[in-house]
């Protein structure tokens, strides 16, 4: 391949690992049963910890933990404005520690160093910290009742809160669900990725030390198939946030069902459309349409991985998305000069080499990469397919890889039916200068997240979940306060009992 290569193998002296086992009652405490798996550097499938693997009866001990930690604890009784204080104290306790965080999500999830230390972990300050500023900003309604009675609504912690999350923003998805649910005064237990469960439990280290009472942030490492699906069907956790995939989505709502009807927020994958129209700069198009499939190895649910393209500037933009893709450094992601780093871990790898694959079989036209990127470690090349058709499987499934599909249409309105030709509804991208044409499309494809000239802009304050199957919920932005709250409402007479 000629993709240029990272020119060093990255200098960073690589963080002592810490903290191994599962944080319960604010103690670091082994499994019962003693077990332990093995988390991997996806650079050279080497083993880096041996990490507790927690079943049943760990999930158990830690829903109890905070379970008494929400019936009898300080922290859902405490002032907004306290727990606010205590949140900040814990935002600037990570501030302290950037470098090592963004090493652990390096080495745990290939993740790229840099951008982890400018963005990643400087993202999740930003959210502790908007979050702390909403605590204590979480109030009712006065209500006007018909006859003698007034009433008012209070907002209430909902209670005990599941928390589950997958591997391709270790960090980022701990503090999007679990900074509002301290806000909301929740108390919760959370299970990080098997892949990826290093930097949670730094997290949590970093809590108690901020103040943060014991039992109120619990984590239990361990398998989806255990600890995850132990959590889900718990009959003391009132609600489940999740994000993942719609295959372990269904299960969280099955498991809800049969159990005790907690209330379930699901952020799912998507297949999010990126449409070019004919009045766009091309260069600038072939750049955002690079970075919005090829950023963080395309292991990102909002991922532009179908690219529609106006035909009259089509053929134009295969040919410098072509050279665009073979100009993004591929490497380690400890190289401040590389781009894309490995996939997470073995299995993740040769299921995007299977989609492609597949792709060929399908009949469309592999443009560029389609293969793996050096002898050693999970690697892809950045990799385009043209001549795809929406009823193929790579124009249908979320492929999690550096994987774009491009295809070219005519009129706007055939733009906007394409785009949602597909069970997902995460997120889309539009490149024009005509703001009648933005403002139409923007309005017209079903997805949660809609950039205009840009990708990936993300604040704490915008409000991010999907449509269709997507999942259901917002995260981020004040709306995601009400999921993890309840809504009481206390009514009086006005004047003397009627009773
Ligand atoms: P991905 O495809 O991104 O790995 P998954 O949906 O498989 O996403 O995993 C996301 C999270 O859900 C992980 O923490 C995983 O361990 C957990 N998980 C997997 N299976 C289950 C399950 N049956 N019940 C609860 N959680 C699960």
């Amino acid at each position: 391949a000629n993709h240029s290569k990272g020119n060093s193998k990255g200098s960073f002296e690589l963080p002592e690992i810490k903290f191994t086992k599962h944080f319960i009652n604010g103690q670091f405490v082994d499994s019962i049963s003693g077990k332990t798996f093995e988390t991997r550097d996806p650079r050279n499938g080497e083993v880096i910890a041996h990490i507790a693997e927690g079943h049943k009866e760990d999930i158990d001990l830690a829903v109890k933990a905070a379970r008494e930690a929400f019936d009898h604890g300080k922290w859902p009784r405490m002032s907004g404005y306290e727990r606010g204080r205590i949140m900040s104290k814990f935002a600037d306790l990570i501030e302290e520690h950037i470098e090592e965080l963004a090493a652990l999500d390096g080495v745990d999830g290939g993740k790229l160093f840099t951008i982890g230390k400018i963005m990643d972990i400087p993202g999740c300050i930003h959210m502790l910290r908007y979050y702390a500023g909403a605590a204590d900003k979480i109030h009712g309604e006065t209500l006007k009742i018909a006859g003698e009675y007034q009433g008012h609504t209070l907002k209430e912690p909902i209670g005990v809160a599941g928390i589950i999350i997958p591997w391709n923003f270790p960090s980022t998805l701990f503090f999007v669900k679990v900074s509002p649910a301290l806000a909301a005064g929740c108390t919760m237990v959370v299970k990080p990725a098997e892949q990826t469960p290093l930097s949670a439990l730094f997290y949590a280290h970093l809590a108690k030390q901020a103040g943060i009472p014991d039992g109120v942030i619990n984590v239990v490492n361990g398998f989806g198939s255990e600890a995850g699906a132990a959590l889900a069907s718990h009959m003391d956790v009132d609600k489940i946030a999740f994000t993942g995939s719609p295959e372990v989505g269904r299960l969280i709502m099955k498991a809800s069902a049969e159990s005790n009807l907690k209330t379930v927020s699901l952020e799912l994958g998507g297949k999010s459309p990126l449409i070019i129209f004919d009045d766009a700069d091309v260069d600038m198009a072939v750049n955002l349409a690079r970075m919005a499939i090829f950023f963080n190895k395309g292991e990102i649910c909002v991922a532009g991985s179908r690219v529609y393209v106006q035909e009259g500037i089509y053929d134009e933009f295969v040919k410098k998305a072509a050279e665009a893709a073979k100009s993004w450094v591929v490497g380690d992601p400890f190289d401040p000069t590389v781009q894309q780093g490995p996939q997470v871990d073995k299995k993740q790898f040769e299921r995007v080499l299977k989609y492609i694959e597949h792709g060929k079989t399908e009949g469309a036209t592999l443009l560029t990469g389609g293969k793996p990127y050096g002898e050693t470690g999970y690697y892809i090349e950045p990799t385009i397919f043209t001549d795809v058709k929406e009823n193929m499987l790579i124009a249908q499934d979320e492929i999690f890889g550096p994987v774009m599909s491009l295809m070219k249409f005519k009129t706007v309105e055939e733009a906007i039916e394409r785009a949602n030709c597909t069970r997902y509804g995460l997120a889309a991208g539009i490149v024009t200068k005509d703001l009648n044409i933005a403002n139409w499309v923007a309005r017209s494809v079903r997805a949660g997240t809609i950039w205009i000239n840009c990708y990936f802009a993300f604040d704490p304050d915008c409000p991010f979940g999907g449509y269709k199957m997507s999942g259901f919920g917002r995260d981020q932005g004040l709306h995601a306060i009400e999921k993890y709250l309840q809504v009481k409402s206390v009514i009086t007479p006005l004047i003397n009992s009627p009773w």
